[in-house]
């Protein structure tokens, strides 16, 4: 299950109102991607969403389920960083442990679900290496597999792409949407890139200035943009 509701939440930092009251529905097994300019309020929505920063107003339910007060371990979301977060005096294996071992995960279970990690990454060949003996592409691969051994109810991705260079960012996003199929998983994905939103995307969330432009699949947002900024950011030709 990984069904998340933003209801009325707002976010200030001091008296900036970064995020005015947003309403959003994000359904089960869902690729959702936020896409908007640089400063739009992107990362901080994503944020909110693991609980890493507080709302303001307003509130989130996973699955049913007030989540407005958890903090971000109790909210079964995995946030992915970039790969540059990876530990690199440790080996593959114990990059992926490392959150299992943190939640005192009985060793069986942790090899278990390394195994079917490294399965669903393409990685089992590479489990004993450091990741500074791996492509950037395979290092973003294992950030992916830190998240993946947790189970989450939903996989949260802040640009995770964006340190790689423009070839390895295409055989990467075709990773992340196989990753997504395999999986079934519920996936919120930050970008600032418009042919990344529109080729991964199921629903595309439009932001500006904080405000949801409009949301829609990207056939959707292509065919009918609400206003001339979705247009133009899409590449409508409206
Ligand atoms: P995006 O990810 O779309 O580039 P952000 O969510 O990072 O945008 O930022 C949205 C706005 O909130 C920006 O104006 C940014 O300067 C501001 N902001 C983000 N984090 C903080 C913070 N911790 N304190 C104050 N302002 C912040
Ligand atoms: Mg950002």
């Amino acid at each position: 299950m990984g069904r998340i509701e933003l209801k009325q939440v707002q976010k200030k930092f001091g008296d900036v109102e970064v995020i005015p009251p947003l309403d959003l529905e994000i359904n089960d097994g869902e690729f959702v991607v936020f896409v908007g300019p640089s400063g739009c309020g992107k990362s901080t929505l994503l944020r909110l969403i693991a609980g890493l920063e507080d709302t303001t107003a307003g509130n989130i339910e996973i699955d049913g389920a007030d989540a407005t007060a958890l903090p971000p371990a109790k909210r079964r979301l995995a946030m992915v960083f970039q790969s540059y977060a990876l530990y690199p005096h440790m080996s593959v294996r114990k990059n992926i442990a490392f959150p299992m071992k943190m939640a005192g995960m009985d060793q069986a279970e942790q090899d278990k679900r390394i195994e079917n990690a490294a399965k669903a990454l393409n990685l089992t060949d590479y489990l004993d290496r450091r990741p500074g003996q791996l492509s950037g592409g395979q290092r973003q691969r294992v950030a992916i597999g830190r998240a993946i051994v947790r189970e989450p109810a939903a996989f949260l991705f802040d640009e995770p792409l964006s340190n790689l260079d423009a070839a390895l960012r295409v055989g990467m996003r075709m990773e992340i949407s196989e990753l997504h199929k395999k999986l079934a998983t519920t996936m919120v994905y930050v970008t600032h890139d418009q042919v990344e939103a529109m080729t991964m995307a199921d629903k595309i969330v439009v932001l500006q200035a904080g405000v949801i432009e409009q949301v829609g699949s990207p056939l959707e947002l292509y065919r009918t943009p609400r206003n001339k900024f979705v247009a133009g950011f899409i590449g409508s030709p409206k």
